[in-house]
C-alpha cells in the first residue's frame, strides 16, 4: 500500500487496516523524514554524533532518537531549516502563547500535506462534498490553521465561505445568505454568535448547522466529556461539536471522529508519543507530555518535539471504524502547571469549573510562589458586582468544593477582566500570569 502519494481512497483503508500493516508504512516514512531532518544543521549534528544512519532508523528505536524542546527551536530557528529559501512557498508564524512566535516555512509540498491532513479531518468529523462550511477563522496574518481548514475543505469537495473572525452581525448576514451546514471557530466565539442569533430571533437551532469544528479552546475533558463550554455550544446550535487540535510548527492537526473520543493521529503524518518528566514513554492511558514527530514535513521537519501539552494516547480501535491511535483532550500546559498543597492542578481545570457559573464573564489566574515552593493562586473573575461578597464566596466554594484546594478568588469588573486579557494584542487571549520568580507584591 502506498500512503506516501497521499491518495485519498488509500489513505481511508489505510485506517481501517491492522497496525501490523501500518507499521512497516511508518517505518519507512520515518526513514525518509530523518533523510529530511539531516538536511537541517540541528538534526545533522544530532543524529551524527549518535552515530544513527537515516537509512537504518527503526520504529522500535524511536525512544532513543533525541527530543526536541521549544527552547532549542526559539534559540536557533534557522538550524532547523532543511530546504534553502527558494522553497518556502509560504510562511506561517506560530501563535505566540509561550514566548516568541518563531517562523515556520512551508514549502509547496508542507501546504499540500497540511491541505490531506484538513481533508481528513472533515471527512472524519463527518463532512462530504455537499456541505457548505463557514470559516469563521483568521485566514492571513502569518495565521495557518484558517489557511489549511480552507485548502482542507477545497481538497475534500466541500465548499468554503471564507468570513474570518469575530463581528457575530456579519457572520449571520452570511448563514442566512449561503445557508452552511458547518461552522470552524473559536468555541467561545461561536457561542458568542448564536446568543447573538437567538437575540435577534435568528433561530440558531434551526439553521441546520451540524457540525462545529473548534480550535485554540477546549471542548473535552480528559475522559472525553465535554466542558461546559462544549456542551452549550452544542445546545445552541443543535449541532455537534468536533475538536481540532494542532499547532504551527507541529505542521499537524488532529481531529474527532464521529464518536467524540479523541483526535484521530494520522498515521502517514505524525508519529505521536507520551512521556512522562524523566523524559521516559508511557504506556498507552496515561496522561503526560504529548512529543510528536510530524512525518514527511520538509521546510522545519522536527524529531521527537516536545509540545508542552498534557494529553494521553488511546490505542484500541475506534467505534468510527478507524483503526489508528487517538490523542485525548489536551488536559493542561506543561509551563503552566501548578502545584498547591501537594496537588497537580492545570489552569483549564479552573476555567472549565467557571465556565459553570453564569455570573462569572471572563476569569485569568494569576501565580506566585509561596515561602514554601508550593504555588499561590488568585482567581481574578468577572462579575456585575465585584463588591457582592456572596457571589465572591460562592465561586471560592466551588472551586474548593471541586479542587480540593482553595484559591484566593478576586472578584472586578467584566470589562477590566477584558482589558487584562486582551493586553499583548496576541491571537489568543491572555489568561495566565505567572508571576512565579518575581517578588511578592
Ligand atoms: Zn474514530
Amino acid at each position: 500500500m502506498n500512503i506516501i502519494t497521499r491518495d485519498f481512497a488509500t489513505a481511508l483503508k489505510l485506517r481501517q487496516a491492522a497496525p501490523a500493516e501500518i507499521l512497516p508504512l511508518q517505518e519507512e516514512l520515518l526513514r525518509r523524514h530523518l533523510t529530511q531532518a539531516v538536511k537541517a544543521p540541528f538534526y545533522r549534528e544530532r543524529l551524527a554524533a549518535l552515530g544513527l544512519q537515516p537509512a537504518l532508523a527503526t520504529l522500535a528505536g524511536l525512544a532513543s532518537l533525541p527530543l526536541t524542546s521549544r527552547y532549542d527551536l526559539e534559540r536557533d530557528p534557522a538550524a532547523f531549516l532543511a530546504e534553502p529559501p527558494e522553497q518556502q512557498a509560504d510562511l506561517a508564524l506560530t501563535s505566540g502563547s509561550t514566548g516568541e512566535p518563531i517562523l515556520v516555512p512551508y514549502t509547496a509540498g508542507d501546504l499540500d500535506r497540511l491541505a490531506f491532513n484538513e481533508q481528513l479531518n472533515f471527512w472524519g468529523a463527518g463532512i462530504r462534498a455537499h456541505d457548505r462550511i463557514l470559516l469563521c477563522v483568521t485566514l492571513d496574518r502569518c495565521f495557518v490553521a484558517g489557511l489549511a481548514y480552507y485548502q482542507g475543505l477545497v481538497k475534500l469537495g466541500a465548499t468554503a465561505i471564507r468570513s474570518g473572525p469575530g463581528q457575530p452581525a456579519r457572520q449571520w448576514e452570511l448563514i442566512e445568505r449561503l445557508k452552511p451546514t458547518g461552522l470552524v471557530g473559536v468555541p467561545s466565539f461561536l457561542l458568542k454568535m448564536a446568543l447573538y442569533g437567538e437575540e435577534q430571533g435568528l433561530a440558531p437551532r434551526s439553521r441546520g448547522i451540524k457540525s462545529l469544528v473548534t480550535i485554540g479552546e477546549p471542548v473535552r475533558r480528559g475522559d472525553g466529556s465535554l466542558t461546559p463550554l462544549g456542551r452549550e455550544l452544542e445546545e445552541a446550535w443543535g449541532g455537534k461539536v468536533f475538536s481540532n487540535h494542532g499547532a504551527t510548527e507541529m505542521e499537524t492537526a488532529f481531529s474527532e471522529c464521529t464518536a467524540g473520543c479523541g483526535g484521530h493521529v494520522h498515521p502517514e503524518l505524525m508519529l505521536a508519543e507520551i512521556i512522562d518528566e524523566a523524559g521516559q514513554v508511557l504506556p498507552p492511558g496515561q496522561p503526560g507530555e504529548l512529543v510528536v514527530t510530524p512525518l514527511g514535513v520538509e521546510g522545519l521537519p522536527l524529531l521527537r518535539f516536545r509540545t508542552g501539552d498534557i494529553a494521553r494516547l488511546h490505542v484500541e480501535p475506534c467505534v468510527c471504524g478507524w483503526h489508528t491511535p487517538r490523542l485525548g483532550a489536551v488536559e493542561g500546559r506543561l509551563a503552566q502547571r501548578l502545584k498547591v498543597s501537594g496537588t497537580t492542578l492545570y489552569p483549564e481545570m479552573i476555567f472549565q469549573l467557571l465556565q459553570e457559573l453564569p455570573e462569572v464573564t471572563g476569569s485569568y489566574l494569576e501565580v506566585r510562589s509561596s515561602y514554601d515552593l508550593s504555588d499561590e493562586i488568585n482567581v481574578v473573575v468577572g462579575v456585575v458586582n465585584p463588591a457582592d461578597q456572596v457571589t465572591t464566596a460562592r465561586i471560592a466554594e466551588l472551586l474548593q468544593a471541586r479542587l480540593r484546594v482553595r484559591p484566593q478568588v478576586t472578584p472586578l469588573d467584566p470589562n477590566r477582566v477584558q482589558a487584562t486579557m486582551e493586553q499583548g494584542g496576541g491571537r489568543k487571549l491572555k489568561r495566565f500570569f505567572d508571576l512565579r520568580g518575581e517578588l511578592k507584591k
